[in-house]
This record gives C-alpha cells, structure tokens and sequence, in this order.
C-alpha cells in the first residue's frame, strides 16, 4: 500500500500536469455553421463572401451559381470542390449536403420567395436579402414554409446590428432624451445602368423604394419602437424613360398608435439622403451617414450623450448572430415576421400614391 507522502506527491504532481497540459491545449474552436450562397452577384462577391472568411460561426460550404465560369473562379478563390458548387438546377441536392446549414438568398427580390421556399424544403435554415420578397403575400407564405420545415428564417436587415444603430433603439427604449415624438428617415441614390433588374418591376418588385426606401422604413419603425398604421405617399418623376416601370422618388408620413410620426424619403435619381433624425420631448438625435456598409456617424443635441463607435462589418456580425442563434436554438430577430411588417407598410405607400390618399397598414 502506498504511504500517505509519496500519494499526496503523486497527487499535486498529476494536478500541476493536469492544469499544465489544460494550458498548453488550445481553446476549443467554436462551432462554425456551414453557409451556401445562392447568386453570385455584386453583394455576394464583394460583401459577403469576405465577411465569410472574418467571422467566427459562420463560414462558406457552398455556392449556387447560373454562371459555370463562375463557379470555376470561386472555386480557386475560396478553395471549394466541384461538388460545392451547385446550380439553380441541381440547388435541391443541398438537402444531401450535411455540410450546409443555412441558405443565404442573395438573387434579385422577385426570386427571394421561390428560393427560400425551395431552401426550407430542403430542411435548411435560411438567411434572405431584404426586401423579402416582392409582395406581403409572398412574405407570408415564406414564413409558413420555413415553420413547416422547423428551420429559422432571418432578413438579412445588417443595419439591426450596427452599433450606433443599436445605441440610437437604446436612447429611444430607454427614453434617454424623452419619448419619441417624430422620425425623419432618408435614403437613397442615383443610379446608374439602365439596363439592370433594379429598374425591371417583375425582378425588384419597385424602385427605391424596395431597394433602399425599407431602410428608413425599418428605421422609423426600430426608432419608435411601434408600427405604422397609416400612410400618406406621393411620388414625383423627372424621368419617365428611365423609371418607366419602377418609382423614382417617394416621400411618405406615417402615423404611430402613440401619436409619434414620421416622414421620409426615397429616390433611384439623386446622392445624398442617407440619415434619420429623431425628435424626442427633450432632445434630439440622429445620424448621417447612417445606412451604407461603413461611414456610419451619430450625434445627439446633449454634449453629454456621446454617439460614436468604431466600425464594424455589419455582415459579420448579422451571419454570425444568424448562426448562434441557430447553435444556440433560439429564435433570430429580424425574422420573417420583420420583413412582412415592412412589405406591409411598402403595399400601403404604393396604394396611398395611387389613390391619393392616406391609407391604412393591413395587420400581419
Ligand atoms: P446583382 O445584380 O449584383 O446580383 C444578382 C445575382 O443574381 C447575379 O449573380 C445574377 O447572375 C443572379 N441572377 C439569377 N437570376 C437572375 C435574373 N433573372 N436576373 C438578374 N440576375 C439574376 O445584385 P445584388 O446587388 O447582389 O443584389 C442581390 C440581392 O441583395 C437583392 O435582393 C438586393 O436587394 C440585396 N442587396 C442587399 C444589400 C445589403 O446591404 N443588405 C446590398 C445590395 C444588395
């Protein structure tokens, strides 16, 4: 039997290896969910598959191209085999592919509803590029295939996740400077290319509208913390070739059920709207630049409120809270829900610069 002096050495000896070699192992790498990006387009290429390589639960398992070419550059840029690349022909077999857990849909608006549809069946979470879809009803029956399937849906609304946009819900939340009374959301560009499907309506749904209008849409609506429930809308157009089939320019008021309001802005014809200011009972804040990928600036009527943060990578952070949330089996705010509510309010500004007048939102 083993005397009491060599045990206890022999004890502390195993615990001081055991504490050792626990501090030369590295740090379990978290779990990274595997993603498949369906279009390959200008957002893909330069935002998304960059962020991809940054973040910490999310990274590229496979891409859904119509172009081969394509896949052939992709697949020497980020490493991918033959069989991670798939076609708008071969998209159903991702439901084999074990290593793709979420479905990211970055096509032109109108194809946003078969493709998470079609994702969903395949039993995959799905992540989609705002506007949802082009019509609430498209909206609806997206949320009803995603809950059939039991997989998350999430609208990919990056600025949700910015800081200073998340510091600008808190001061209205917390009421730092009062209640909200009234919002004031621009944004909006010129565009270029006549030829391309953001001026097509059975592809983009609208013009400014859908494209960069949601954003000061989602921002009233973050920024107070409610829902419109009546909208006034009037377009003008100064180029009838150009926007033969989609809107130009829209400003539009909305009601609150607390009494706030809001007015805003939306154009395809000119730079420069890109802020909200906030009006509260006892001071004011805003920021400008407010929507693009970087840039974003805040400032507050108290020099003792200060609203500044460094920059962020809005992709990053909004997949890796898509993937956590999915790991953590939580539900993932902005749903589906969040991008028919907004489709809802899109349906009721169309109506209202068609008739004339101010409308009412239709309930979710
Ligand atoms: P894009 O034109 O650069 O890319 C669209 C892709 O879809 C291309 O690869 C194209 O080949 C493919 N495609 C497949 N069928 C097509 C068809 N019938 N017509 C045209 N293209 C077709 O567009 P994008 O700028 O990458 O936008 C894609 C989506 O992402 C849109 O819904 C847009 O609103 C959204 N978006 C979001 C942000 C953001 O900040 N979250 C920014 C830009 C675009």
């Amino acid at each position: 039997p083993m005397n009491r002096r060599p045990f206890i050495k022999l004890a502390v000896g195993a615990s001081i290896a055991s504490v050792y070699s626990k501090a030369q192992e590295p740090a379990a790498a978290p779990k990274k969910l595997g993603w498949a990006l369906v279009g390959l387009g200008s957002l893909s290429k330069n935002q998304i598959a960059p962020a991809l390589l940054k973040c910490e639960r999310s990274k590229l398992a496979a891409v859904v191209t119509g172009t081969p070419a394509k896949g052939v550059e992709w697949r020497e840029k980020y490493g991918l085999t033959e069989k991670q690349v798939y076609s708008y022909e071969t998209f159903d077999k991702l439901i084999e592919d074990k290593d793709v857990d979420v479905v990211y849909i970055v096509l032109p608006n109108s194809m946003h509803h078969e493709y998470v549809i079609r994702a969903a069946k395949a039993g995959k979470h799905v992540f989609c590029e705002k506007p949802m879809a082009n019509t609430a009803q498209e909206c609806r029956e997206m949320i009803a295939a995603c809950e059939k399937a039991k997989v998350q849906l999430g609208v990919a609304y990056r600025c949700q996740f910015e800081p200073h946009h998340q510091e600008a819900i808190r001061f209205s939340r917390e009421k730092v400077f009062g209640a909200v009374k009234h919002v004031n959301a621009e944004f909006g560009f010129k565009i270029g290319d006549p030829k391309q499907w953001r001026l097509r309506k059975d592809l983009a749904g609208g013009g400014g509208l859908m494209d960069v209008g949601v954003y000061a849409l989602q921002a009233c609506r973050y920024l107070t913390g409610e829902e419109p429930i009546e909208i006034s809308a009037l377009e003008t157009k100064t180029d009838p070739v150009k926007f033969a089939e989609v809107d130009e320019t829209i400003t539009w008021q909305m009601k609150f059920a607390s009494g706030a309001t809001a007015n805003c802005l939306t154009t395809y014809n000119f730079n420069g709207a890109n802020n909200f200011t906030v009006t509260a009972e006892k001071g004011r804040f805003g920021m400008g630049p407010a929507y693009g990928y970087s840039g974003q600036k805040g400032w507050t009527s108290d020099p003792k409120v200060p609203f500044e943060f460094p920059a962020t990578d809005h992709f990053v952070l909004e997949m890796d809270a898509f993937s956590k949330a999915i790991i953590d089996n939580k539900p993932f705010a902005p749903s589906g829900e969040e991008g028919l509510r907004d489709l809802l309010a899109v349906e009721a500004i169309y109506k209202s610069v068609k008739s004339g007048k101010a409308e009412k939102v239709e309930a979710v």
